[in-house]
C-alpha cells in the first residue's frame, strides 16, 4: 500500500507540474499577443527629495491588461518573459515609450526605468537607449535605469564596459531592492551607480519598536553618502515615516505616501496643479492597540 500511495503522490505531483507548464505556455502565448496588440501600458509612481518635498522624477512600471484575467501584475508576467525572451521586445518598448512620455511633461521631471539583468547582458542596450534619447528628444540627465544586484551574478569584463558604455550616454544609473538580493558588496567599487534604492522590506516598520531596520537604512546612507550616490527609501506608505526616513539621511522617498503609481496621462496634468510639490495622501500613522 506504501508503494501504491508513492506513486499516487508521485502522479499528483506531475500532474500539477504539467498544469503548471501548460499555464506558463498559455501566458507566454498570451504575452506575445500582448505585445503585438498593444496591451502593455506604463505607470508613474512619484520619487520625492526628502529636502524639500519636491518630485524629482516618476518610476515608469509596466502593466498588462490581460484580455480575460484582467490587470496581471509584473511579478508574475516579467519572469515568464524573461524565461521565453520576450524581454528583450517589452523592454525595448518600456524604454522607447518612458523616453517619449516623459518628453512631453512640462516640467523636465527624470524618468526611471527598470532594465531587466537580461537585457542589461545585451551588447546593444546602450545602442538602444541612445536611439530611444535621440528619437524622443529627451536629455539624457534626465532618464535613469534601474538594475537589480543579479546584474553582478556574473561579474566580467563585459558589464564594467556594459556600466562604461551607458554612463558615456550621461544618462543616471539607479542600484534597485538593494539588499535582497546578492551579497557581496565589493562590485559597488566599480559600478558607477548615481543612487541606491533601499528595498522596501527594511523601509516597511522602520518605524516602532525593532530599531535594526533603521539600523541597516543607516548604514546603507552612511556607504552611499561615501561612494557619491543618493538614497531612495521604497515603499513608505505612512505619513510618520517621512520625517524618520529624513532624519536617517535618505535623500529621496517612493512610496504609496505620496502616490501609487498613475496613469501616463495624469502625470502633466499632476505636475501642473501641484507645482512639482508633493502632496502626502497616505496614512498618517500606524494604528496602534490602546
Ligand atoms: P520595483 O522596480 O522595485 O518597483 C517598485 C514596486 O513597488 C512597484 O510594484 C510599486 O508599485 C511598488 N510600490 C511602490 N510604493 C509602494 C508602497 O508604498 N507600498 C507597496 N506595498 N508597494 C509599493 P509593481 O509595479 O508591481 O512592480 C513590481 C516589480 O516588477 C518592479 O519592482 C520591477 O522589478 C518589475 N517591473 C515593473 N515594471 C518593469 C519594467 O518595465 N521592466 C522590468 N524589467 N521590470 C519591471
Ligand atoms: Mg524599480
Ligand atoms: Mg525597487
Ligand atoms: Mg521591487
Amino acid at each position: 500500500a506504501a508503494k501504491g500511495d508513492g506513486r499516487g503522490v508521485h502522479r499528483f505531483y506531475a500532474e500539477a507540474m504539467l498544469e503548471g507548464a501548460r499555464s506558463r505556455k498559455r501566458m507566454e502565448e498570451d504575452l506575445r499577443v500582448a505585445v503585438a496588440q498593444g496591451q502593455l501600458r506604463l505607470v508613474y509612481q512619484p520619487i520625492v527629495s526628502t529636502r524639500d518635498a519636491m518630485v524629482v522624477g516618476y518610476e515608469a512600471l509596466l502593466r498588462w491588461d490581460h484580455p480575460v484575467q484582467g490587470n496581471m501584475p509584473p511579478s508574475q508576467f516579467i519572469p515568464i518573459a524573461e524565461d521565453c525572451g520576450l524581454i528583450e521586445q517589452i523592454g525595448e518598448w518600456v524604454m522607447r515609450t518612458a523616453c517619449t512620455e516623459a518628453a512631453g511633461w512640462p516640467q523636465a521631471a527624470r524618468v526611471a526605468v527598470n532594465v531587466s539583468s537580461i537585457q542589461f547582458a545585451k551588447p546593444h542596450l546602450p545602442a538602444l537607449v541612445a536611439q530611444a534619447l535621440a528619437q524622443s528628444g529627451l536629455a539624457p540627465s534626465r532618464l535613469e535605469l534601474e538594475i537589480t544586484e543579479s546584474v553582478f551574478l556574473n561579474q566580467d569584463q563585459e558589464s564594467h564596459r556594459q556600466f562604461a558604455a551607458l554612463k558615456s550616454l550621461g544618462i543616471r544609473l539607479a542600484l534597485d531592492d538593494f539588499g535582497t538580493g546578492y551579497s557581496s558588496l565589493g562590485y559597488l567599487r566599480h559600478a558607477p551607480f548615481d543612487k541606491i534604492k533601499i528595498d522596501q522590506s527594511f523601509v516597511r516598520g522602520a518605524i516602532g519598536t525593532d530599531s535594526r531596520n533603521a539600523a541597516i537604512i543607516r548604514a546603507i546612507v552612511t556607504m552611499a553618502d561615501t561612494l557619491g550616490m543618493e538614497t531612495t527609501a521604497e515603499g513608505v506608505e505612512i505619513q510618520d515615516e517621512i520625517e524618520l526616513i529624513r532624519n536617517l539621511g535618505c535623500s529621496h522617498i517612493q512610496g504609496f505616501v505620496y502616490g501609487k503609481p498613475m496613469e501616463a496621462a495624469d502625470v502633466a496634468q499632476s505636475m501642473s496643479e501641484h507645482g512639482g510639490r508633493a502632496e502626502p495622501v497616505g496614512l498618517k500613522s500606524h494604528r496602534r492597540p490602546r
